[in-house]
């Protein structure tokens, strides 16, 4: 396994690669790697000959008041995770190299970046296309993984490319949770015990509102509403939003109509710690 951490280098390995017909799977992350991120690595292996994980804590995708500088940072773990993957190229560059001085070339997914997430984190997504797309054009990848856990965010990324053309397919893994139901998150390690045990409230939550759904209630406010009366039953907890969208459109649906698949869609502040949590479900 080899460490990059200049962009020109990783750029003339991929292309390389390319040329001697390997196809490449990336796999981009913030590291504080934990399982979900390894399912990530080993669907990349099993659909591609060299694998890329890309370590960037992306200061773009972050606005002033958030967590950047203490967002966790375990890089010699996440080396020794990735070798047992067996995962053939680390890239980890610093901010420096992604971001010179004079950097101002961003690119915006303009409407879906602004709704949800994007109303409370409104530089967000501008972070997130603008950063995956250089990682694109860095490792030319065939393949590229991401996870359900950031269903916004995978959307975006399908929608970027689609608009831009990019050549490279994305796939979306499904969300990889503890037994309790948590999903994982590399912001959990900021929970207290009790805040853990008060954020097993949204895969509960989840769970109820999908077996409503299954019971025949098709009105999104309707279960929005019963969603919230659940979750605010947790001392530590506060809602940031509780919406439920279409999974092809990321539009808001009036009513749930057979054959359509939807996402539920929580944020919700535990204590200082903010996570987010979904469901897909289709609708029978
Ligand atoms: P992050 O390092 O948090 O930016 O995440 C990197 C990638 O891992 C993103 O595509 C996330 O959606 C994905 N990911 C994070 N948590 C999970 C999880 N619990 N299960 C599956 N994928 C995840």
């Amino acid at each position: 396994m080899k460490i990059i951490k200049k962009a020109k280098q990783m750029q003339t390995i991929a292309h390389k690669l390319k040329l001697m017909g390997k196809t490449i799977g990336v796999v981009p992350t913030m590291g504080a790697l934990h399982e979900g991120h390894l399912s990530l690595v080993r669907i990349a292996k099993k659909q591609s000959d060299i694998v890329i994980l890309t370590i960037f804590v992306n200061p773009s995708q972050f606005s002033p008041n958030e967590d950047f500088s203490k967002y966790p940072r375990t890089f010699n773990n996440d080396k020794s995770f990735a070798q047992k993957e067996k995962v053939d190229y680390i890239f980890y560059p610093e901010a420096s190299e992604m971001y010179g001085t004079d950097f101002e070339t961003y690119i915006n997914c303009e409407k879906t970046s602004k709704m949800l997430e994007g109303e409370f984190r409104p530089i967000h997504f501008r972070g997130v296309t603008t950063i995956v797309a250089k990682l694109f054009n860095i490792t030319e990848p065939n393949i590229a993984v991401f996870g359900q856990k950031d269903a916004q965010q995978a959307f975006i990324i399908e929608k970027m490319v689609k608009d831009l053309n990019f050549n490279t397919k994305i796939i979306i893994a499904p969300i990889c949770r503890t037994k309790d139901g948590l999903a994982l998150s590399s912001r959990n390690v900021y929970l207290s015990i009790f805040e853990r045990d008060d954020a097993l409230i949204l895969s509960e939550s989840l769970k109820i509102a999908k077996e409503r759904i299954g019971k025949g209630e098709r009105n999104p406010k309707q279960l929005q509403k019963e969603i919230r009366k659940i979750i605010d039953t947790r001392n530590s907890s506060k809602v940031d939003y509780i919406r439920i969208v279409d999974a092809s459109s990321f539009t808001y649906p009036d009513k749930l109509v057979k054959g359509t698949e939807i996402y539920i869609l929580l944020a919700v502040r535990f204590g200082k710690t903010r996570l987010i949590d979904n469901i897909k479900i289709k609708i029978k």
